[in-house]
């Protein structure tokens, strides 16, 4: 918190032009949401049918707010008009920000930031929406590790407002101020935390998840797990639905992160239904089964 506020107060470079690698279940919701808080942004995918999902995905939250009678067509045009989807890094040049939002894999990332890195300005920061890998780690990818730092949304983009922005120990005061801003532009509360494995969220949430696999483990029905959670302790969602909605795929490679990261407090689960579900490819809502099926 202190060193957020010292951050504050220096002189913030603006995010006026933003660009995010991947379109998927983040990619397409952190483009939304800078789309819909006015900083265009440049959406880069590998190939055609994500950028048409993150597409599909933005013009549906902005029906529901049009119904709503919350934005009206012109809006919702600019909306659509500030996200350029594409599948080349030539746009990304004159950007001042970049999120990598591509999948929860240490190589394809450090590939990634690199090649990005080589085609934005020397003045661009370049961030990772990593959930759990190691903003250190990462920085090894790239040059400017004065510019490089984790800037981590969480899932629907356009309704959690909380933003962790990941301090690496080469990080400058100036970058981590200018992503607290830009966070804070997307209408996002954002928190500065130090770098570890899983950062402050996702070393709470990882260990849960952990002990739901335990209890699968002993026999536990995981509908009447998530019915607990849900009707009597009252949480928005139980584990096995909230599992689904981030992603199963994208949860076992969190998972795998964190063993490695904290082998004693986080050792790897032997027959861990989420991986066996990964292994069985139902990857939750974005292919229309995880734990549970959707039509
Ligand atoms: P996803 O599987 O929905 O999307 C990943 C996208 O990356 C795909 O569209 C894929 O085509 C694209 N991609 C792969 N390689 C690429 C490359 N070289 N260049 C450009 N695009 C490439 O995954 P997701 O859930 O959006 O997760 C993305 C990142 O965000 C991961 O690091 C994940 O840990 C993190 N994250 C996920 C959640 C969540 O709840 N799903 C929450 C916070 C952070």
């Amino acid at each position: 918190k202190g060193k957020a506020k010292k951050a504050g107060k220096l002189a913030t470079k603006s995010v006026d032009r933003a660009a995010v690698l991947g379109a998927g279940i983040m990619g397409g919701g952190i483009a939304y949401q800078s789309a819909y808080k006015g900083t265009p942004i440049v959406m880069k995918d590998i190939n055609n049918q994500a950028l048409d999902l993150g597409l599909t995905t933005a013009a549906g939250i902005l029906s529901k707010l049009a119904d709503r009678g919350r934005i009206n067509a012109k809006k919702m045009a600019g909306v659509l008009n500030n996200i350029t989807p594409t599948l080349s890094y030539d746009s990304v040049k004159d950007v001042d920000i970049v999120v990598e939002a591509v999948v929860e894999n240490p190589k394809v990332k450090a590939a990634v930031l690199a090649e990005v890195e080589s085609h934005v300005s020397e003045d661009a920061i370049v961030t990772s929406n990593t959930s759990t890998i190691s903003i250190d780690l990462l920085a090894q990818s790239v040059k400017r590790k004065d510019k490089f730092c984790g800037m981590h949304f969480f899932n629907p983009v356009h309704k959690m407002p909380l933003v962790e922005v990941i301090r690496g120990s080469e990080t400058s005061d100036e970058t981590v101020a200018a992503v607290v801003a830009y966070a804070a532009k997307m209408g996002k509360s954002p928190i500065v935390v130090n770098d570890c494995p899983g950062f402050y969220i996702n070393r709470v949430l990882f260990p849960y998840f952990a002990g739901f696999s335990q209890l699968l483990l002993e026999g536990a029905d995981f509908v009447a797990v998530d019915k607990v959670m849900e009707k009597q302790f009252g949480w928005p969602m139980g584990p096995a639905y909230l599992l689904d909605v981030v992603g199963i795929d994208t949860a076992d490679h969190c998972t795998g992160v964190m063993s490695e990261g904290f082998p004693t407090r986080m050792a790897k689960i032997t027959n861990d239904p989420v991986s066996a579900l990964y292994q069985a490819d139902r990857l939750g809502q974005k292919n229309g089964g995880g734990f549970f099926d959707y039509g």
